[in-house]
């Protein structure tokens, strides 16, 4: 058996033996031994009510996604060099809910390797190599990745922007350059061209451009209308590709599609998959259309050990059955509209909260000292969070600032946690001090 340690012990044996940039969550940190459903535990047995896990998306251990796995484990577990029957049927069953041409699917074992993997493929394709992103966004960990992360490239530790690389702002339309327009999403988008100008300047035509259809880093930020179409146009008509990555907001977790791209009336050449497609097994996908596979054959193979095993297709054909059979798209509306109407009635009371913004369960609520100004509070999100977690609410913060608060829970969370939530949160800001 695995030995029992203290949390100061495991703090010390953490920073003696492991990655020493780790961090842990919450001034105090947690020691979670257990979790079922949208509910963490610690060793004493007491629990936690969890709105950051957007990868356990269909919840903490769920019966049918762990036994999936546990069957097929004690079965077999091998490489796709063989045939088998739950590969060619999770292809199947992924593509079935996405728009034509998307067709072709990649399997990996995360988002990073997903969104590697994404960018060989759109070189391939457009034997170009410039790459644009939205800035404060995070594509993954590799060396490739970070120099598409200005999220990390750009932070501490960061080695700024590389060559083939051009950012663009983040569509906000709350604290962004363009505010408040009905228009947000097209002149955001329009904005794609300075990117391309940007990068043919430096000698480099576009691969790819890189777009969550959430922002996530970037805090919570939804993309405004008109926005996907209009960038998208510029980057084809430029020969680069289009590229959703959704790794933290696809699955249903939008609740009235099954993409978040799909409510930008857009299909992109690349979609990229991880976080919740395994429940928390370690899984990622790339799916593109038959054109870009194909120029992707150029003799070498692409063999990836783990990715496609038969216990990841279990998994992954599990999760898909549970998001169908229980129904959990209709739940993020329902419970998400619920959510959002409930932050939008405290933040009529509560000045301190300045934007209210979500999409199913995929919700912000960005904290602002001066809601004219919409001047960033990092503080107060701060505090709020550590007070929800002194009531047993977990809840985290991002955004350039720091003071988005982020709510993306299992997509099971249900009416009745919304309300425990909204209480408590009602509660935590009616005791800070106003301004
Ligand atoms: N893309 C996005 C949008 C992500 O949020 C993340 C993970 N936070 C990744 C890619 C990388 O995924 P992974 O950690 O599974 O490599």
């Amino acid at each position: 058996a695995v030995p029992e340690r203290s949390r100061e012990e495991l703090l010390r044996l953490r920073r003696a033996h492991l990655n020493p940039t780790l961090s842990v969550a919450y001034r105090e940190p947690l020691k979670i031994v257990r979790g079922e459903g949208v509910w963490l535990y610690d060793a004493q047995g007491q629990g936690y009510l969890d709105m950051v896990n957007n990868v356990c998306h269909v919840g903490h251990c769920h019966p049918r996604v762990v036994r999936a796995g546990a069957e097929q484990m004690a079965r077999l577990n091998t490489n796709t060099r063989y045939l088998h029957d739950a590969l060619v049927e999770y292809a199947l069953r992924l593509t079935a809910t996405l728009p034509a041409p998307l067709s072709v699917v990649f399997l990996t074992n995360s988002g990073t390797e997903a969104n590697d993997l994404a960018l060989r493929l759109a070189r391939a394709h457009t034997g170009a190599r410039g790459t644009i992103v939205v800035d404060h966004a995070y594509h993954g960990h590799s060396p490739s990745m970070v120099e598409l992360s200005p999220y990390k490239f750009n932070g501490r530790g960061g080695e700024g922007q590389a060559d083939h690389v051009a950012v663009v702002p983040m569509p906000d339309a709350y604290r962004g350059a363009v505010r408040d327009a009905a228009d947000a999403g097209p002149r955001y988008g329009r904005m794609l061209a300075g990117a391309i100008d940007e990068l043919r300047a430096r000698g480099h035509r576009p691969a790819a451009f890189y777009c969550e259809s959430l922002l996530g880093c970037g805090g919570q930020v939804i993309l405004p209308d008109g926005y996907l179409r209009q960038a998208f146009a510029q980057v084809r008509a430029a020969g680069g590709l289009c590229l959703s990555d959704e790794v933290q907001v696809g699955f249903g977790r939008v609740g009235d599609a099954m993409w978040a791209f799909e409510q930008q009336g857009v299909v992109p050449d690349i979609l990229t998959l991880g976080k919740p497609i395994g429940n928390g097994h370690p899984m990622g996908a790339v799916v593109t259309t038959p054109e870009v596979a194909t120029s992707f054959v150029t003799g070498m193979e692409y063999f990836n050990t783990f990715g496609g095993n038969p216990v990841s297709c279990a998994i992954g054909l599990a999760v898909l059955d549970v998001i169908e059979e229980e129904n959990l798209m209709d739940n993020a509306v329902r419970v998400g509209e619920f959510l959002t109407a409930g932050l939008r009635e405290i933040q009529a009371r509560h000045p301190g909260i300045g934007d209210v913004r979500g999409r199913g369960l995929f919700i912000g609520a960005e904290f602002v000292s001066d809601a004219a100004a919409r001047s960033p509070d990092p503080a107060r999100a701060r505090v709020v969070v550590e007070a929800m977690k002194a009531r047993h609410v977990l809840l985290s913060t991002d955004g350039p600032d720091d003071n988005v608060l982020k709510i993306k829970p299992p997509i099971v969370f249900s009416r009745a946690n919304a309300e425990e939530f909204l209480e408590k949160l009602d509660g935590v800001l009616g005791a800070l001090p106003v301004g």
